[in-house]
């Protein structure tokens, strides 16, 4: 779901492609009526069975297209589990939830791929063996003595290997081909062979935080682009060629074997080591037994298979009403709002406040006293709303709570604009630098608070404190020397320059940003940096480079006072793994602008551009004034050579330049 510039909310291009296939969806549900009930504005039960179906139908082609429209969950617990109750025989219910990919043909699939049933809690799985159990006495089989066997579930892109073909699930009997995946470089994960049948398409969690989230909102997403027709992003391609985005065929997960009992008795320590057995999303288990002659007699409805069942963790849900959305301004201005809600007992944890996001939801949603929202908490992560089942009216604040300013709307989010004296704002900012130094230890919120109620409101002047200055705030003798020790420490010891650059809580600089930019240019060369600068540096695109140049803009000159007081910079990095800013040689070309003639030796000419360009150089096409290097293949016109001679531009061969940046 995106938004246009006048706030409308709309589908996105590649969501309408993916649902035109879906005649349905047009006939009987409209693309603004969609978005209303994925948004949780209108109540399920309220939808007419069609209705119903059809948003199914487009909520899970959506989601199979990497296009995703509502959680997982959400589908799961709110939608389908409507249409179970109100039609427990109805036909959406029992077939494989088809996958969509609109621009490819489909072709039968060697062996029907069926989905797997799903539990929620530890009483379904015990229901599934009681099955099991009673089937195991019709076909003569001793319980107790069957195998049970445990893999992790992966959550990523299902697909079937049949050795020369590698094909989506599809609707389970008939797939899409995608075997350009393994054309352009897909490996099967642990060094295993092709043609091992079902499997799925996954990506390294820490790979893809690390080096994909900058490119694809989700892993789901990047699954999904590496088997589309169209041409190959380079992130995707890179991650394939290092073996982080693998097919992972079932026959080689991790398993864990044992009778009912065993797998009874451990089942929390067996799901949780299953989950930590491999760096990808994992969302649950599959249990199974492996007894073929059970396998057949328990069968298969159209839909899954009887002898199968996976077990999903710790997505726990309740209903439950909200009690009051709580305004709190961040160091930015920006004032999030949070829901508090009767305590809820929630997979082990007791829940009492949640994020609600932003404002826009808030007011779009009706979140307010007597909401009535789903709660979802998924593994060990934070609480979430995953829907509003009964809308209230939305609580909204007027003014910060803090320093009572006038609230402005600005995008999804209400903001404080009294950037300059807002007390919440500055004493944020403030705990922000001496968490991101990590050196000064005692600068923790309360202290802040404190420091700031006494009138001090920049890091600069903390640092200007005395002993008898920080007695004077109300800390005790002892305590006060401590503090101006530590303020000493921090400028004393080996600092780290992302952080020093990184704790000024700029926006769009955080750590990974800073190390990116710092690895290029100095951090003196930073303040005074372009926007095209920054855009030629991998990673950073127009909107955000705009931000950063007038993020550094408004900090240089309390940045250049801070520097002044003497910090022991050091061009560490955070993976100790960038350029350091002190070391010429890997940053030879960074920052320069580079133009190549001529035919190339050692790979394509565009190959060296891209590579230039990973190194922090930019790359033009004709030589000028500001040309830095002109880098010469063979068969170079005249006319480039002349211009950079008479222009006294360097002019280096292709060795050369080889051995400048290597
Ligand atoms: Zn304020």
């Amino acid at each position: 779901m995106g938004k246009t510039a006048t706030g409308k909310r709309e589908l996105r291009q590649r969501q309408r492609q993916l649902l035109a296939e879906l005649a349905a969806v047009g006939r009987l549900i409209s693309e603004t009526r969609l978005l209303a009930i994925a948004a949780g504005e209108v109540d399920p039960a309220s939808l007419t069975d069609e209705e119903l179906v059809a948003f199914l139908q487009a909520a899970n082609c959506l989601y199979r297209g990497g296009e995703e429209l509502i959680g997982d969950d959400a589908y799961d617990t709110i939608f389908l589990s409507e249409l179970r109750r109100r039609q427990p025989e109805h036909p959406y219910l029992h077939q494989v939830e088809p996958e969509s990919f609109p621009e490819m043909k489909t072709v039968e699939l060697p062996e029907r791929m069926l989905s797997t049933d799903k539990a929620y809690d530890f009483a379904a799985v015990m229901r599934w063996a009681k099955r099991i159990e009673k089937a195991a006495a019709e076909a003569g089989r001793d319980f107790s003595t069957l195998r049970f066997r445990a893999t992790p579930k992966l959550d990523g892109y299902a697909a079937y290997d049949d050795g020369q073909t590698l094909y989506t699930r599809g609707d389970g009997r008939r797939g899409t081909d995608i075997s350009r995946a393994f054309a352009r470089g897909l490996q099967v994960a642990s060094g295993g062979e092709r043609g091992l049948g079902p499997g799925e398409i996954v990506v390294s969690r820490k790979y893809f935080h690390r080096h994909l989230a900058p490119f694809f909102d989700n892993s789901r997403n990047f699954q999904a682009s590496l088997i589309r027709e169209k041409e190959l992003d380079k992130p995707a391609a890179e991650a394939m060629r290092l073996g982080k985005a693998v097919f992972f065929p079932f026959s080689l997960l991790p398993a864990w074997e044992g009778n009912w009992s065993e797998l009874a008795d451990g089942f929390a320590g067996i799901v949780a080591e299953l989950r930590e057995s491999l760096d990808y999303d994992i969302d649950g288990v599959v249990l199974e037994i492996s007894d073929p002659v059970l396998r057949a007699h328990l069968g298969a409805t159209r839909h899954h298979h009887r002898w199968q069942l996976a077990y999903k963790q710790n997505t726990a849900t309740a209903e439950v009403e909200v009690l009051r959305v709580v305004p709190q301004t961040s160091r930015t201005g920006r004032v999030s709002p949070v829901a508090e809600v009767a305590p809820t007992r929630l997979s082990g944890a007791v829940i009492r406040r949640v994020t609600a996001h932003h404002y826009r939801m808030v007011r779009e949603r009706g979140i307010g006293p007597g909401t009535l929202i789903l709660l979802s908490r998924s593994g060990e992560v934070i609480p979430k709303i995953e829907a509003v089942i009964r809308p209230a009216v939305a609580e909204l604040p007027g003014h910060c709570p803090s320093c009572g300013a006038t609230l402005v709307f600005e995008a999804d989010h209400l903001h404080c604009v009294n950037t300059m004296s807002c007390p919440a704002q500055i004493s944020h900012a403030m705990a922000h630098f001496f968490k991101t130094l990590g050196n000064a230890d005692g600068f923790g919120p309360a202290a802040i608070a404190k420091i700031h109620a006494g009138g001090i409101l920049s890091v600069l002047a903390i640092y200007g404190l005395r002993q008898e200055d920080f007695i004077a705030l109300g800390f005790g003798p002892k305590q006060s020397e401590n503090m101006v020790a530590q303020l000493l420490r921090s400028r004393t010891e080996e600092l780290p320059v992302w952080r020093f650059l990184a704790a000024f809580g700029i926006f769009r600089m955080g750590p990974g940003n800073c190390e990116r930019l710092l690895a290029v240019y100095p951090l003196e060369r930073l303040l005074t940096i372009d926007r095209d600068d920054i855009v030629a540096v991998p990673g950073f695109n127009e909107k955000s480079a705009e931000a950063i140049v007038s993020g550094l803009a408004a900090v240089a000159p309390l940045l250049r006072q801070m520097l002044a007081l003497g910090f022991n910079l050091v061009a560490d990095s955070p993976e100790g793994e960038a350029a350091a800013e002190s070391a010429p040689q890997p940053a030879g070309v960074a920052g320069k602008l580079l133009v190549f003639t001529g035919t190339m030796r050692h790979g394509s000419r565009e190959e060296m551009k891209l590579q230039a360009k990973a190194l922090g150089a930019r790359v033009g096409e004709a030589v000028s004034g500001k040309t830095d290097l002109l880098v010469c293949g063979e068969k170079v016109g005249a006319a480039k050579r002349k211009k950079a001679e008479e222009l006294g531009v360097p002019i280096l061969s292709e060795e050369e330049y080889l051995a400048l940046i290597s």
